[in-house]
């Protein structure tokens, strides 16, 4: 009889924009930081406040057969600046420890976001894996899942046997990447075969905005291929679109694929061949302020403005006001207005009640630059404690914590304003305060793309414009001031060459 499969879970998910504060350990704590146990219980809830693919993970491994869970620590919080560097050593160090004395193990599954950065270690992810790695030796194997953002580096390749990305954008296949993971680590451990590893690192830096895999552009094509060149030989390919905002040295799209050592190569290949040649794929324009206050007073149809220079769910920080005062210049009615992100506004709102109409300042405690402290008449129509169940797209079926949270109007504008960040990606959201969505000429949300998901009940893509508003997260990258980040790339450098080099397990690709 064979010995039951001794599985540990290990999740750490942040994506880092390195032009945000840095994230702290107390972000960590408030967003999902789970240990042993309560993994597992916290997995069972109905409503599981972690990484959607954690619970997913661990009901496709019951399917599989009999096992033993070492749930070890799931971390995760929201899109931010690099981790602070004792948080993730401590983390690093907790975690080799509980590895350590969990004798046995039969695999690993490794839950992380993919584009994170610390505050001392450019590749945090990378040196989970390795850490993992040189602890368990060469026979234990460690499958990783990550997000389509991802920047993968050298070192993560090396040192999982396969990384499983996902294949959405908006973000929709949380659950089902996981169980591809699920199953192809059950598959590593009964077999005890070795997958091989190829990999291409394009230097194509492409801007948030062009990776969508709903709207049958380049990137989508990419991912489809990547999946439909899927074999048994080769199990795992992996496209990852990257994020430019974590600035390292290896940001660009990567394509890996884990198996066979000729096939991978080939397939490897072939889909960056093919990518390079239909790279202008990846150049986009945007909306204009100007022109998103038109659409907001037009005769037309109804239309959803995404701010993309402030998305909390890639690291801005929720609180620019540019289409905010764009919208109360033009005296505009009849918008609603979401997330705008200010603990001192919400907890000054629920000082006053609802029904309280009072001078309130905005950005009180900010001086970014593109975050102008307002002083505005507001009135406070409901409050909320920010608990609010996901009900499409990215939080489906998930808690998220917004913190104390209150539905306001100024002027003719509908606004809620949120304690803790987080990417307007779901009506329910505005929902909960019982705004009716369907009722708004514009509907403004500050959210790069994973709103789709989200308002897609009420919004064909043809009434959604990307605004050119400046901030963290601007598309338009030639307004920011990266470090690390190679160069030259396409499409910031319109001449840039690429000759076909690639790396992984197996070299010369
Ligand atoms: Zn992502």
């Amino acid at each position: 009889m064979p010995a039951i499969k001794r599985i540990a879970i290990i999740g750490l998910a942040l994506e880092s924009n390195r032009f945000a504060p840095p994230t702290t350990a107390q972000d960590f704590f408030q967003s999902c930081y789970l240990e042993g146990a309560d993994i597992l219980t916290e997995a069972q809830k109905d409503a599981p406040a972690m990484p959607q693919e954690v619970p997913a993970f661990i009901d496709e491994i019951n399917r599989l057969g009999e096992w033993q869970p070492v749930p070890v620590i799931v971390t995760a919080t929201s899109p931010g600046g690099p981790a602070d560097q004792m948080f993730f050593a401590r983390f690093l160090s907790q975690t080799l420890e509980c590895l350590r004395g969990a004798r046995g193990l039969s695999g690993v599954y490794i839950c992380s976001h993919g584009a994170m950065t610390a505050t001392g270690d450019h590749d945090p992810d990378g040196t989970l894996y390795l850490e993992v790695r040189a602890l368990l030796g060469p026979d234990v194997p460690i499958v990783a899942t990550i997000d389509l953002h991802a920047n993968i580096s050298e070192t993560m390749v090396e040192n999982a046997d396969a990384i499983i990305p996902y294949r959405t954008n908006p973000h929709i296949d949380q659950a089902p990447c996981a169980r591809e993971g699920a199953q192809l680590l059950w598959r590593l451990m009964d077999s005890g075969e070795k997958l091989d590893s190829a990999c291409v690192r394009l230097p194509i830096v492409a801007p948030t905005i062009s990776l969508l895999t709903n709207d049958g552009g380049i990137f989508a094509q990419l991912v489809e291929n990547s999946k439909a060149a899927q074999t048994k030989d080769v199990p795992a390919v992996c496209v990852a679109g990257g994020f430019a905002f974590s600035d390292t040295s290896y940001n660009g799209i990567t394509i890996s694929a884990f198996g066979d050592s000729s096939k991978a190569k080939r397939i490897v290949h072939d889909l960056a061949q093919w990518t390079w040649a239909n790279r202008t794929g990846f150049k986009k324009e945007l909306t204009s302020v100007e022109r998103a206050i038109e659409l907001a007073t037009s005769e037309g149809p109804n239309v959803l403005l995404g701010d993309m220079g402030d998305n909390p769910g890639g690291g801005g920080r929720g609180n620019t006001t540019e289409i905010l005062e764009a919208l109360l210049a033009a005296g505009v009615k009849k918008v609603l207005f979401g997330l705008f992100i200010d603990a001192d506004l919400a907890q000054q709102c629920h000082e006053q009640g609802e029904g309280a109409e009072f001078e309130a300042v905005f950005n009180r405690q900010c001086d970014d630059v593109n975050a102008n402290r307002l002083s505005l008449s507001i009135k406070v129509l409901k409050l909320s404690d920010g608990l609010v169940e996901g009900r499409r797209g990215l939080y489906a079926g998930r808690t998220v914590k917004l913190g104390a949270s209150a539905a306001i109007r100024v002027n003719g504008i509908h606004m809620v304003v949120i304690s803790y960040r987080t990417q307007c990606a779901d009506p329910g959201f505005f929902e909960h305060f019982g705004f009716d969505i369907a009722s708004y000429k514009a509907v403004v949300v500050k959210s790069r793309g994973h709103f789709r998901a989200g308002f897609d009940e009420f919004f064909t893509d043809g009434q959604i414009y990307e605004v050119d508003a400046d901030g963290l997260t601007t598309p338009v990258f030639s307004r920011l001031k990266f470090k690390n980040l190679p160069r030259p790339v396409y499409p910031m450098d319109e001449d840039t060459e690429w000759h076909g080099a690639g790396w992984g397990k197996m070299h010369n690709l």
